[in-house]
Order: structure tokens, then C-alpha cells, then sequence
């Protein structure tokens, strides 16, 4: 008899382990990313359904190109107020309130600008520094009025959210998962990883580090819930004729594509949209602004791998991090 109730124990304890850790993946191009979603649990499979169906639905309503969005309405509204969905509304609050505290080293008006570098269609040009000083005027924050779900932009403003969707996409993708009953999953959206919850088997995901070079992998991180973002310049870059190389992102106070020792910002936080906005912001920055802005902060770790070969991270991560590669010098900044 002892001996059927343990069988029996073990049967149930055999097929829960099943159920809790069926293991679903989908992988999908979106906001100009492919989106690798895995999932763990009974309801997996149709829970990453309704978010790769939720992160489509933010694609339409955020992207600048795809011609029924919020933000193209707005970006060719002529000045008039345009009615948007609640998203739109709460990211735009979001990132121009993130623009006023970064003294618009972040800027999600910053379009005219990168418009005129070319970032925005591939036809890259170098502008002139007076046509960057007359578009800076239109990149002003106020500028864009958000009243409830109106908003409104002088004529010539125009919005990008593309350093900030991602990392919300993620939060709300992390918000249905949970929704449907999961406790682990993995998501990488091009760059933006967000974790929920640890492993099936309860020990933190590794996260790597993608290396600008080649396909290694420089750094691991062993993390439960939270995002891992990176912003870097070698993800879009152009070489002018001068052999001059002009990253995508730029520095939202003076317009012109960031320069500094930075290879790439690695920001670890609970949020993803506030990591996105951080990995954008501490790479304009660069090592030392970045390090204020950290030793004023109590709610983000970093990683910055620099131009000389180096590699620094915060404190924070000392029991999280694994180097993986010689890196000339390492800094663990406090
Ligand atoms: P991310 O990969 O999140 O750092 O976002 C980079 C994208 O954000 C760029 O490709 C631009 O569309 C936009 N961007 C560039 N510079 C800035 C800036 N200073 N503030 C806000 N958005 C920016
Ligand atoms: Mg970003």
C-alpha cells in the first residue's frame, strides 16, 4: 500500500514538474527587431500569443514610418492636436519628463535631427552646423503639449520614441505573462532582455552581453526579474567621406551623433522602459555623467564597455557579473 502511495506521489509530483515547466518559444520581427519569446508553464504557449498580438498592437500605434501610427499622425499633423491612445499619451509624458531630468541628453523630439543625418531613411548625410543649430529649435520639449489622451506639436516638431518602445513593450509583455499565470520567461527583444522570474528549475537566467566585434560574448549576467538593455553606436553607424564614423544616437543638447570612450551602455533595472531610456541616456552621457547620475540614483546597475578596451560596471553587480574576455583594464565603480 506504502509503496502505490508513493508511486502514486511520485506520479503526481512527476506530472506536475511537466506542467510547470512545458517550455513554449516564438520569435518575430517587430520594431525593426526579430523578438525571441520563451515561456514556461500550462499557459505558455498562448500566453506568448497575446504578446507577440500586444507588442504588434504598440509596433502600429508608436512606429514613425507606418503611416497610421500615433506618432506619424502627430509628426505630419501641421500643428493640429491629434486624439491617441492612452499609451502613447503615458510614453510621451514618460519621455519628456526623462528628457527635463537628462537636460534633453535624452530627447524623444529629437527627429528632425536625425531626420536631417539621414538615421531615419539610410541616405546619410553630414548637415551643416547651422541647419543643426535651426532644427535643435524645433527639438525643444516644450514644444510638445500632452493633455489627456491630445496631444499636440508645434509645426516642424516631430517625436521618436524608438529608444523607449522597445523597453515598454517589454514592460507590457512581462504584465501579461503574468496575467496568464507564468513565473518564468525570457524575453529578448533585440537587445532589450527581460526576465520574469528565475528558471523553471529556480536559479537565475544567464544573460550575455552581445560583443560589438564579433559573436562573442564578453560579459554574463545571472539575474532574475528584472531588464538588461544596451544601447550602443556599432548597432547603426555610417562612415562619411572624411572616414569620419557617425553613430544613431545622438546628443539631444547639441544634435550631433555621440562621440565619446563608450562602446555600449548595459543598464540592469526592474523596468524595461526605464532601462531603455537609461542605456539611451548613459551612452550620450558617457563614463563620467553617467557615474553622477548612478551615485544619484538608488534603482539601476550598469556596464559600460569603453573604446580602450576596458570594461567598468557598478557595484551593484559584483555578484551578478562574469567576464568572459581579456578586457585591458576592469573598474568597478562605487
Ligand atoms: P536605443 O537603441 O534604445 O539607444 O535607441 C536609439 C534610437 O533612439 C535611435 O535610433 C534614434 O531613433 C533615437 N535616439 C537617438 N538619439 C536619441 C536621444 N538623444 N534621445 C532619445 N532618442 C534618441
Ligand atoms: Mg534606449
Amino acid at each position: 500500500m506504502k509503496r502505490i502511495r508513493f508511486a502514486l506521489l511520485g506520479l503526481f509530483l512527476g506530472f506536475l514538474a511537466a506542467s510547470c515547466s512545458k517550455e513554449s518559444s516564438v520569435a518575430f520581427s517587430a520594431m525593426n527587431t526579430v523578438m525571441h519569446i520563451t515561456s514556461y508553464g500550462k499557459k505558455s504557449e498562448k500566453a506568448n500569443a497575446v504578446c507577440k498580438k500586444r507588442i504588434e498592437e504598440l509596433e502600429k500605434i508608436l512606429s514613425t514610418t507606418m503611416d497610421d501610427s500615433d506618432i506619424f499622425k502627430l509628426n505630419n499633423a501641421k500643428g493640429k492636436p491629434c486624439s491617441v491612445h492612452p499609451e502613447t499619451a503615458f510614453l510621451l509624458d514618460f519621455t519628456l519628463n526623462f528628457a527635463k531630468k537628462t537636460g534633453n541628453a535624452f530627447n524623444p523630439a529629437l527627429y528632425p535631427v536625425t531626420r536631417s543625418w539621414g538615421f531615419t531613411t539610410g541616405s546619410y548625410r553630414v548637415p551643416s552646423a547651422e541647419e543643426i543649430e535651426k532644427l535643435l529649435a524645433l527639438t525643444d520639449i516644450r514644444n510638445v503639449l500632452v493633455d489627456g489622451d491630445t496631444v499636440s506639436l508645434s509645426c516642424g516638431s516631430m517625436l521618436d520614441l524608438g529608444a523607449a518602445g522597445k523597453g515598454f513593450a517589454g514592460d507590457e509583455a512581462v504584465k501579461l505573462l503574468k496575467e496568464k499565470g507564468i513565473k518564468s520567461a525570457i524575453l529578448d527583444l533585440g537587445g532589450n532582455v527581460q526576465a520574469l522570474g528565475c528558471k523553471p528549475n529556480g536559479k537565475p537566467w544567464t544573460i550575455g552581453l552581445r560583443s560589438p566585434e564579433d559573436d562573442g560574448v564578453p560579459v554574463a549576467l545571472k539575474v532574475c526579474d528584472c531588464a538588461v538593455v544596451t544601447s550602443g553606436g556599432y548597432e547603426r553607424f555610417f562612415t562619411a567621406e572624411d572616414g569620419r564614423t557617425f553613430v544613431h544616437i545622438l546628443d539631444g543638447r547639441t544634435g550631433i551623433p555621440v562621440e565619446n570612450e563608450l562602446v555600449s551602455a548595459t543598464i540592469v533595472a526592474e523596468s524595461g522602459l526605464y532601462a531603455d531610456v537609461l542605456s539611451t541616456t548613459v551612452f550620450v552621457l558617457g563614463k563620467e555623467a553617467a557615474t553622477e547620475l548612478w551615485r544619484g540614483s538608488h534603482d539601476f546597475e550598469m556596464i559600460l564597455l569603453l573604446e580602450d578596451g576596458s570594461l567598468a560596471y557598478t557595484e551593484g553587480l559584483s555578484d551578478k557579473i562574469s567576464v568572459l574576455s581579456d578586457f585591458s583594464k576592469i573598474e568597478i565603480i562605487r
